[in-house]
């Protein structure tokens, strides 16, 4: 059983995530240690342990150590990852409102069930616009037009608004399964083509959306960019706002989203996003700093090369448990924060 130490590194969540991920299409079985140890809530958090079972339950695998808390998990799957109707929801594991991110239940699960031999329909619960992960419009129009390049089709939909704290989101998700990865270069950018936004809050006076969208418009304007925002009133259980900024180049996409908080001005909002992107815009590589470790999965399964505008600690973490069990296939030249070029070898 290969073993895994859940603090090397970034040490978060996402270790686990990867591990999973590898252990599902590989059939290994795999034990992760130390889980999140660093973290102020250390072990399994609701959302990660969503992530554990939904995992499991598309391989049959047995698992000792899924509860709240654990800090060890051992996952041994039973079969490969069967296509079906899948329904997970955070709130459930949690035994209460919870906004832990669908997203990254998706990411665990997500490259098991394109490569698997049939087509599957996923309804996912929880946070679908949440801090510290990628939000369901990232996933929708940066990461999953990435992985079209790739071989793997994916459709999303998003039913629900979910925030942090009560979360009740919902996106339905469709796989149509028998995928083929194969190998792609994300080193080139291209032309920028568009950049759009949206200007999201949900249970605020209207006025919040709005300013939000105008800085952004005149913030974008000033540094000499057209952008197209769009307000949305959005429906959910609870209140919450958000600016996310796509920027659209001939051969990659990518996002940039802030969160509104009590006390937080609107306009601090849509400065944080507007930011992002512009840094992102000063540099040359083509993945922004999210999706390049997102691309880490897909990219250790069969090959191909991605540079980035920001080296970080979770792109060489995803990149040290890629190897754990597929064997050194990576090569990274440049330094944390720095622009970065990776290239694997299948
Ligand atoms: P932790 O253990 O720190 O609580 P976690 O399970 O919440 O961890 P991380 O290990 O930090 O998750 O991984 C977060 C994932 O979300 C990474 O893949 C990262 O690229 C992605 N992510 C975070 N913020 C954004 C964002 N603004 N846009 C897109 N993706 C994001």
């Amino acid at each position: 059983m290969l073993t895994i130490d859940g603090a090397h590194g970034e040490g978060g969540g996402q270790i686990l995530r990867t591990a999973l991920s590898l252990a599902a299409v590989l059939q290994r079985p795999v034990r992760i240690e130390r889980i999140r140890a660093e973290r102020p809530k250390p072990g399994l958090r609701p959302q990660h342990l969503t992530a554990v079972r939904a995992i499991a339950a598309i391989c049959g695998a047995t698992l000792a150590g899924d509860q709240v808390g654990s800090s060890e998990l051992i996952f041994t799957p039973g079969h490969v990852p069967r296509p079906g109707d899948y329904t997970f929801d955070v709130s459930q594991t949690a035994g209460t409102g919870s906004a832990g991110a669908v997203s990254l239940i998706l990411q665990t699960v997500l490259i098991p069930l394109a490569l698997a031999e049939g087509p599957s329909r996923l309804v996912l619960r929880g946070g679908t616009h949440v801090p510290w992960s990628p939000p369901f419009h990232y996933l929708a129009h940066v990461y999953l037009p990435s992985l079209a390049r790739m071989g793997v089709t994916v459709e999303m939909r998003l039913e629900r608004w979910g925030w942090y704290p009560r979360g009740g989101g919902e996106v339905v998700v469709h796989l149509p399964g028998h995928a083929r990865l194969c190998p792609w270069e994300f080193t080139r950018r291209g032309e920028l083509c568009r950049v759009w936004g949206i200007s999201a809050a949900s249970r605020l006076p209207a006025h919040v959306r709005q300013r939000q969208a105008q800085q952004a418009r005149a913030r974008l304007r000033d540094a000499g960019v057209t952008v197209e925002m769009s307000e949305i009133d959005a429906p959910s259980v609870g209140p919450g706002t958000c600016v996310f900024l796509c920027a659209e180049h001939e051969e990659i996409a990518a996002g940039f989203a802030a969160y509104g908080r009590r006390g937080l001005p609107a306009e601090q909002v849509a400065d944080a996003a507007v930011d992002a992107f512009l840094a992102y815009e000063s540099r040359e590589g083509a993945a922004d700093p999210y999706l390049a470790d997102q691309l880490v999965l897909p990219l250790a399964l069969v090959g191909g090369a991605l540079t980035t505008t920001e080296v970080t600690r979770h792109l060489v973490t995803n990149i040290w448990v890629a190897e754990q069990f597929l064997g050194p296939r990576f090569t990274l030249e440049g330094q944390e924060g720095t622009e970065g070029l990776l290239r694997c070898s299948s």
